[in-house]
C-alpha cells in the first residue's frame, strides 16, 4: 500500500482570504519539506479554481466535495464530474453523510456518482459510516456492509472512508479498537467484492482527527489515510497531521 493520504475537507467554508490564507501556509510548508504524506485539499466549488492556480507546480492534490451523476444537462445549481475534471482536480467527495442527511442521498444515488466520478477519471472518496443509533444498537456492520454492497460499482477504483457519523464534528473520534475493527471488516468485504484489487483500496478514516489523536490512528493496521473536516481549516493544526504522517 502506498504511504497515507491525508484529505482536508473544507466543507461549506472559505471565502478567497481564507483559502489564501490555508494555502499560504501549506506552500510554507512544502517549500521546506519533501517527501511529505500525500495531501489533498477539498475546497468548496467556489474556491477550487483558485486554489488550484495556488496550488500549481506543488505536491498538493485537489479534490471538490460532491458531484452530480449526469455528465452535463439541465440540472440547475449541480457540478458534473466531468467539470470537476476539467478543471483539474483529480478527487471528489461522495455520498458524504451530511449529503446523505441533508439531500437524502441513497446509496444508490452515490453508486451513480461514484460511476460518474470513475468515468470522467476522478478518483472518487465513498464515505460510509453508522449513526450514533446504529452504532448503539450493534447494528454497525449490517449498515456498513449494506453501504458498500450499495455504493460502491462492479469495478471500483478509488477511496474508501470509514466516516462514523457519531464522530464527525463532535470533537469525540472514535476509539482506536472501534476503527481497527471496522477498517478490518470494511478490508474483507472489499476483498470478497473485489479479490486481489480489494487489498489495494484506501480506507480512509474521519471525524474528528486531530493532532492529537493523529499518531495512534496511523497505528491501525490497514489505514490508508484520513479524510479531515473542522482542522484542515486550522491550518497550522492541519500541518501537524501532514507532519506526524509522513
Ligand atoms: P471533522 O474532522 O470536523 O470531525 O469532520 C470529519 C469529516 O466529516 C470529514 O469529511
Amino acid at each position: 500500500m502506498a504511504g497515507p493520504i491525508i484529505i482536508g475537507n473544507w466543507k461549506m467554508n472559505g471565502l478567497t482570504k481564507d483559502a489564501d490564507h490555508i494555502i499560504s501556509a501549506l506552500l510554507t510548508y512544502s517549500n521546506n519539506h519533501k517527501n511529505f504524506a500525500k495531501t489533498v485539499v477539498c475546497p468548496p466549488f467556489t474556491q477550487l479554481q483558485h486554489v488550484k492556480e495556488l496550488i500549481k507546480n506543488t505536491p498538493y492534490g485537489l479534490g471538490a466535495q460532491d458531484c452530480h451523476v449526469a455528465s452535463k444537462g439541465a440540472h440547475t445549481g449541480d457540478i458534473a464530474a466531468d467539470m470537476i475534471k476539467d478543471l483539474g482536480a483529480e478527487y471528489v467527495i461522495v455520498g458524504h453523510s451530511e449529503r446523505r442527511k441533508d439531500h437524502s442521498e441513497t446509496d444508490q444515488l452515490i453508486l451513480q456518482k461514484t460511476q460518474a466520478a470513475q468515468s470522467s477519471g476522478l478518483l472518487p472518496v465513498v464515505c460510509i459510516g453508522e449513526t450514533k443509533e446504529e452504532r448503539e444498537s450493534g447494528q454497525y456492520k449490517e449498515v456498513i456492509a449494506t453501504q458498500i454492497k450499495g455504493s460502491l460499482p462492479s469495478e471500483f477504483k478509488g477511496l474508501v472512508a470509514y466516516e462514523p457519523v457519531w464522530a464527525i464534528g463532535t470533537g469525540i473520534s472514535a476509539k482506536n479498537e472501534d476503527i481497527a475493527e471496522v477498517i478490518e471488516f470494511i478490508r474483507e468485504k472489499l476483498i470478497a467484492q473485489y479479490g486481489e484489487n480489494g487489498k489495494k483500496t484506501p480506507i480512509l478514516y474521519g471525524g474528528s482527527v486531530k493532532p492529537n489523536n493523529v499518531k495512534d490512528i496511523f497505528a491501525i493496521a490497514e489505514l490508508g489515510g484520513v479524510l479531515v473536516g473542522g482542522v484542515s481549516l486550522i491550518p497550522e493544526d492541519f500541518l501537524q497531521l501532514v507532519n506526524i504522517a509522513q
